[in-house]
């Protein structure tokens, strides 16, 4: 993949877009997020890497952290933010996806990072666009950014995300996280159980290289990373489960069961945490959680996927990008 303007032009769509050797791709993206960690904690923590470059987010969805960090992680890099906020622009009016992204970019961006409750927006924004194209999550299908930090704040405090033992616990079948998660840690050689009811399960798990149990508590004691995700319940069409009260009891985090971890044993949660649901209050709090550094590693890996784009015309792991 080559830098836009210079041939072909690179996205970050899912997982796979980080090449035909994805473990390498992560690595390369950690190793970059090594040096913008430490730009961060600069007294000012900018750089003119990006400076010229009009990055644009445009958010279809809901969004805190995600929408923040990509605005943070490119006001840091010097280049210049526009922000498209669907409730006040001609969206309401009824103008066509097409025609948004064709008068975006008729003002002239580098970049596009694009949040949308339906899976696939981001692949199709791409198809007409010449500016890079950064899923910013895109229904149920991928998150990649999300998994990107996940892996660079596992490493972190793990050491490496080789041979650690994850549970991704909780509704699966609707976490576009979960997918990007699934990709990314099996790539880097971890072994993944996914806990969770059959209901919250993808109805195939064909070519998910995962064990599954429906038994927390069983998993626990051999768990590194717990990683626990959020009861979606805009995405939930039918009801899947009983009630959240016995879905806390089978499946949340409470403090009894974080007791069974190992010592040393990592608490995460991508946000937005249902405090009580699927992690108690205390859980969260606990210096095994890395729940906040996850958020502040994120600008950090959001900085390095923006420089890999736009700014440094080197490959991310090879010519993997479709
Ligand atoms: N913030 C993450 C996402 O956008 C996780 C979640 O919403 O549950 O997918």
């Amino acid at each position: 993949m080559s830098r836009p303007g210079a041939g072909t032009r690179r996205n970050l769509l899912s997982i796979s877009d980080l090449g035909p050797d994805v473990a390498g791709g992560i690595d390369e993206v950690m190793t970059l997020t090594d040096s913008f960690v430490e730009v961060s904690e600069r007294q000012i923590p900018k750089v003119p890497a990006l400076r010229g470059r009009t990055v644009v987010s445009l958010f279809f969805e809901d969004s805190t952290r995600t929408r923040l960090s990509f605005e943070t992680a490119a006001k840091r890099l010097s280049a210049d933010t526009m922000n498209f906020s669907v409730g006040t622009s001609s969206v309401k009016k009824g103008e066509s996806l097409r025609d948004t992204i064709e008068t975006i970019e008729a003002m002239g961006v580098d970049a596009i990072v694009v949040r949308h409750a339906s899976s696939g927006v981001p692949k199709q924004v791409a198809q007409w666009a010449d500016a890079a194209v950064i899923n910013a999550g895109d229904g149920w299908h991928e998150h990649p950014t999300q998994a990107l930090l996940d892996c660079y704040t596992i490493r972190q405090h793990a050491g490496g995300v080789a041979g650690k033992r994850i549970a991704i616990v909780g509704d699966v079948k609707h976490s576009r996280v979960a997918r990007s998660n699934v990709a990314a840690f099996t790539a880097l050689r971890a072994e993944v159980t996914l806990v969770a009811p059959p209901t919250l399960l993808p109805p195939s798990l064909d070519g998910w290289p995962v064990k599954v149990s429906h038994d927390l508590e069983s998993v626990l004691a051999t768990t590194d990373v717990c990683y626990l995700l959020r009861m979606q319940r805009e995405r939930m069409t039918e009801a899947l489960i009983p009630s959240l009260r016995e879905y806390t009891a089978l499946y949340g985090l409470t403090a009894r069961r974080a007791d069974l971890l190992p010592d040393g044993a990592l608490v995460m949660h991508p946000g937005p945490m249902n405090r009580g649901v699927e992690i108690a209050a205390e859980v969260a709090e606990r210096p095994n959680a890395v729940i906040v550094d996850q958020v502040r590693n994120g600008v950090a890996v959001r900085m390095a996927v923006l420089f890999l784009l736009l700014g440094s015309g080197t490959e991310f792991g090879g010519d993997g990008n479709g």
